[in-house]
């Protein structure tokens, strides 16, 4: 039998004994003036106990992560439409990198890099009549909780310092891969990436991706198959040009946002969510990624 608790409640203690914690996203003072002393784990199983340590119930930026979710829905709704537009290539550079995007006429590589977060926010605007409520709503049931929010100065302040992703989306454009405003498209996006969440319900969001398409509460609209694809997409995917690391390291699917929240996930036996915001050179939280090695290696849990 394996004690969890007794695990997370170790990494925990040895991890924020460091000094090196990595360094705090400085774009927009909201992620800026996080303390880098905030650390929190929540280990959601599908057929058991769960279990947490330190600062699971903070609410954080979930930046990044939240494009699993909105291509989730996208994918969901338009099946294998979603492929006309975006690849599924890991891109092997940062997340905001635009000069691949150039070289490959508009086609983003994949959709967790910046440019194909833009092309599937432009795919919800289109569809859905009220995008920001309804990826909201769709965040909010899939999690089974109805107290998440965006963080509208996030938002503001993503839209003031958010030069690269006005190049990345006129750039789409300029390629007619973008089909609404630039304006209209990034307004989306910038809310996507400031709701807030904490450890928990980011475990319980990713829950259905663990689940076969089943979330805590309810269903996802997700079949099987397009849940082993979007597990495959975060584990080639999920970590920019960090994602083979991560797989070596870690060994599980999963998806990072400079927000210092990490999610990963283990099909059939659990979701585990990090949280710690001081990042590494790559943009992914430096304490969560060997919080989350140490957890696979301790457990012998990983997909390999
Ligand atoms: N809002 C950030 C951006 O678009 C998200 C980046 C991230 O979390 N990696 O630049």
């Amino acid at each position: 039998m394996i004690d969890y608790q007794e695990i997370l409640d170790a990494i925990y203690v040895k991890l924020q004994k460091r000094v090196d914690k990595g360094k705090v996203a400085s774009y927009i003072p909201e992620l800026a003036n996080v303390p880098k002393e905030k650390f929190g784990i929540y280990l959601n199983r599908i057929k058991g106990e769960n279990f947490c340590v330190g600062d699971w119930d903070k609410p954080f930026s979930i930046q990044s992560i939240s494009k699993v979710l909105s291509f989730a829905m996208a994918f969901a709704r338009l099946k294998n439409q979603v492929f006309r537009r975006l690849d599924v290539e890991p891109s092997g550079n940062p997340f905001n990198h635009l000069s691949l995007l150039e070289m490959e006429n508009g086609i983003p590589r994949n959709p967790f890099i910046n440019s194909g977060a833009i092309v599937i926010a432009d795919m919800l605007v289109t569809l859905l009549e009220e995008p920001k409520e309804e990826f909201l709503q769709f965040v909010r049931d899939v999690t089974g909780d109805q107290t998440i929010q965006y963080n509208i100065k996030v938002a503001a302040n993503e839209a003031e310092t958010g030069f690269r992703n006005y190049a990345a989306a006129n750039l789409l454009k300029s390629f007619d891969n973008l089909e609404n405003d630039v304006e209209r498209v990034l307004d989306f996006y910038f809310h996507q990436c400031s709701i807030e969440m904490n450890c928990k319900q980011l475990s319980d969001a990713f829950y259905l991706f663990a689940n076969r398409g089943k979330c805590m509460r309810g269903n996802s609209q997700l079949t099987l198959n397009q849940v082993k694809r979007i597990n495959a997409i975060m584990l080639t995917c999920g970590f920019y040009d960090e994602a083979g690391e991560f797989a070596f390291e870690v060994g599980l699917p999963g998806k990072s946002g400079v927000g210092g929240g990490i999610v990963a996930l283990l099909p059939n036996e659990f979701t585990i969510t990090c949280w710690s915001p001081g990042l590494n050179e790559k943009g992914n939280s430096y304490l969560g990624m060997l919080a989350l090695e140490e957890f696979t290696t301790q457990t012998n849990l990983s997909i390999f």
